[in-house]
């Protein structure tokens, strides 16, 4: 077990701040906390400070540190791609294309525009949540301003050929953003290769803290300023930058950079053998999301019989911090819009359980919660009068495929 009292398995509502974070963050909290903007040392140290980190993180994608803009959190860098790109290109059209498994950041600002004019088209997505490129390209009207398609979903963790999709956005002069909030530090992203104008970043999610993202804006990508006031992000997200939290992200990509040739293959290990013995030892369960195009540290289950919030309390009783969705939908009883969009019934959608894992995650914490699952499970599953009637044989399976 990790050296938490409990096994974290939700590492994609967040992550664990590491301690060498807070360490490099602590300075700009107790000495170096001059506002970047004075033109005394203590100021001037703090620019410098962020001007470095900017650099460090704009190295990690693959671009100038002049693309870079830190934002309050994933959710703000969402929202500012969206709302000032189709504002900035309204003489151009008011079309935007998106996918029907999007972060409620998308959905709820995709929302936000058709009521001030916008039209929106929202992608279905095949029973993987895979987008197929053929239908994106023939979604594209002269009036389409800009495409936002996430990276990699938060719930189902199936990553999207987004290359492939960039390409055709480009063939055809749209703007392409991603959400890479779940995808950073867990794939690849080099932007001078995958050539996304925009792309949402935060913190949290790579082990820095809670409030503080970023979002990268290719040169030449009309946005408009998101906050308006001083000169801060070059005039474009005015506010008093959060230099600690600041650091703490750059320190922490450095960190998930450094280790990613052996982090990310142990991770996909492990999530192998969880998806494995779930699959292979229990009944009447299904594996959400892509097989293959998938996040490394992402597993979601869907089980029969079972509904998902007391499987989670249960779980939570046996030491295992896991979630049903993701968090922000996490407190309503509706199911999951992803599990949905991947063509799930409602009954199965609120019988899932997501376990995220992280470099802390050992085998002995997976096998530990497959024994788990595989014992509250079948409480749960003694308990419930469609199991039994399923048993007795008065009830099939109708509307649920064991996905092996
Ligand atoms: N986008 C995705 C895919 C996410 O998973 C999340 C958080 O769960 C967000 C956006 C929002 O990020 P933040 O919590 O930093 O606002």
């Amino acid at each position: 077990m990790s050296d938490t009292a409990f096994i974290y398995l939700d590492n994609a509502a967040t992550t664990r701040v590491l301690p060498e974070v807070v360490a490099e963050m602590e300075p700009y909290f107790l000495t170096g906390w001059g506002n970047p903007s004075s033109l005394y040392k203590i100021g001037q140290d703090a620019k410098a400070a962020i001007s470095d980190a900017r650099e460090r993180i704009a190295g990690h994608l693959g671009t100038e540190a002049k693309n870079i803009y830190f934002t309050g959190c994933g959710t703000e860098s969402d929202n500012w791609a969206l709302k000032e790109t189709m504002f900035a290109y309204r003489d151009k059209g008011k079309h935007i294309i998106t996918t029907t498994t999007e972060h409620h950041a998308i959905m709820n600002t995709c929302k936000w525009l058709e009521q001030r004019g916008c039209e929106v088209t929202y992608l279905p997505v095949d029973g993987d949540g895979l987008v197929d490129p053929a239908a994106f390209e023939a979604a594209i009207r002269p009036d389409t301003v800009m495409a936002s398609i996430i990276y990699a979903n938060n719930e189902i963790g199936t990553v999207q050929p987004i290359d492939q999709l960039c390409q055709i956005a480009h063939q055809h002069g749209i703007i392409f953003h991603t959400d890479a909030v779940q995808a950073m530090t867990n794939l690849p992203i080099d932007v001078s290769k995958t050539e996304v104008d925009m792309l949402s970043a935060s913190g949290h999610k790579f082990h820095a803290p809670k409030g503080v993202g970023f979002l990268y804006i290719r040169k030449g990508v009309k946005t408009k300023n998101f906050i308006d006031g001083g000169d801060q992000e070059r005039k474009r997200r005015a506010g008093t930058e959060n230099v600690p939290y600041i650091m703490g992200m750059a320190k922490a990509l450095d960190i998930q950079m450094a280790n990613f040739d052996t982090r990310v293959p142990q991770e996909i290990k492990l999530r192998d053998h969880l998806i494995e013995r779930v699959l292979g030892e229990m009944e009447h369960v299904r594996l959400n999301g892509s097989r293959d195009q998938r996040l490394p540290n992402n597993t979601n289950f869907s089980f029969q019989f079972v509904e998902g919030e007391s499987l989670l309390m249960m779980m939570e009783q046996k030491g295992i911090m896991a979630s049903s969705g993701s968090a922000c939908a996490s407190g309503s009883l509706d199911p999951s819009h992803v599990l949905l969009a991947i063509g799930l019934p409602h009954e199965i959608a609120h019988g899932s359980l997501r376990l995220t894992l992280s470099e802390d995650t050992t085998l002995e914490d997976i096998d530990y919660t497959v024994e788990s699952l595989k014992e509250v499970v079948g409480t749960l599953r003694k308990m419930s009068p469609l199991y039994e009637d399923f048993v007795a044989g008065k009830a099939d399976i109708a509307g649920f495929v064991d996905k092996k």
